[in-house]
């Protein structure tokens, strides 16, 4: 059974407030674009199960933060999204065949594109229909939100306000097609990091995410693109200018407007026409200011 596991950007991201058991409390609007990892799973006679990962960078591609390199490497035993999304269902459906798993990785790693998080909610999606466990959307939701606060939003995908820790999700309407680039840099923000030194009180504007929502029913892109806004973007790109670059490239070259995604350091750019954005993407592979360049799509 073959799955794809789609990426997702974050048109709009603001923290709420940190919560007493640690997580933090968010208000998103995410939206899945095409680019995805693809996982292959099939039912093998040997119990237990057999995951093999192709693709991802290695820690050897961080070049500007020493030290850091190891958030990029995709593990392929028990830490991978996939092994623990698959043993949770086998665990407690009492799977005894076992399964291969092959995960061959495009979306860039640690790069706030929520990869993980999709290979896992692949997994339950497949798994639950290898297997013929007849678990409902919802139901598949509730387990994978023990597995990661972004998991339940990947198996629904589409354009959604994600509210709580990220798993109480709101469908919104599809937006009108649009065309992402995506520009990775060389460098690696850790998640956790990127919530400690979040300081909610130094940020003059906060994303209007309800705004967001009447610009995304009314179908108006440019509207949506003037609110989007991620409160960890001016932290992150004050620690590595290079954000604030791939993003001015963007807009210089006709996205209609650039952010980076989720804690980063991923950026984006919405483009309303393909042309101009294979351009841009052009653009920035020759500037050497992203380690990855790649062209995508809202779905
Ligand atoms: P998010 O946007 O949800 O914060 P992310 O895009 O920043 O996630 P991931 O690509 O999901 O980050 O990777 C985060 C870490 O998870 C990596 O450092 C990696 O070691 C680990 N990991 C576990 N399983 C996977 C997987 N299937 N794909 C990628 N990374 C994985």
């Amino acid at each position: 059974m073959r799955c794809f596991a789609k990426a997702k950007i974050n048109l709009a991201l603001d923290v709420i407030g940190k919560r007493p058991d640690g997580y933090h409390d968010v208000r998103m609007i995410m939206q899945s674009v095409s680019l995805h990892d693809t996982l292959d799973l099939e039912i093998c006679p040997e119990p237990g199960i057999h995951l093999c990962v192709s693709g991802g960078s290695t820690s050897g591609e961080d070049t500007e933060e020493q030290g850091t390199g190891l958030l990029t490497v995709v593990p392929s035993d028990e830490k991978n999204l996939v092994y623990r999304a698959a043993a949770l269902l086998m665990d407690e459906f009492h799977i005894d065949k076992g399964i291969t798993a092959r995960l061959a990785k495009e979306i860039p790693v640690a790069a706030g594109m929520a990869g993980g998080s999709s290979d896992a909610a692949a997994a339950l999606v497949g798994l639950n229909n290898l297997f013929g466990l007849g678990l409902s959307c919802r139901e598949l939701m509730e387990r994978g939100v023990k597995i990661g606060a972004d998991v339940p939003y990947c198996i629904m995908g589409g354009t959604a306000l994600a509210e709580g820790i990220g798993e109480v999700l709101t469908p919104l309407p599809k937006l009108p097609e649009c065309f992402v680039l995506i520009g990775k840099p060389a460098v690696s923000v850790s998640t956790r990091e990127a919530y400690e030194n979040l300081d909610l009180s130094l940020l003059s504007e906060r994303p209007d995410i309800d705004g967001m929502i009447r610009a995304i029913r009314a179908g108006d892109i440019q509207d949506v693109c003037r609110k989007m806004k991620n409160v960890f973007e001016p932290g992150i790109e004050k620690k590595h200018p290079v954000i604030g670059r791939i993003r001015r490239l963007m807009e210089e070259n006709g996205a209609l407007k650039a952010m980076m995604s989720g804690s980063g350091p991923t950026v984006f750019g919405i483009f309303d026409d393909r042309r101009t954005m294979e351009a841009a993407g052009e653009r920035l592979s020759e500037s050497g200011l992203a380690q990855t360049v790649l062209a995508s799509e809202t779905c």
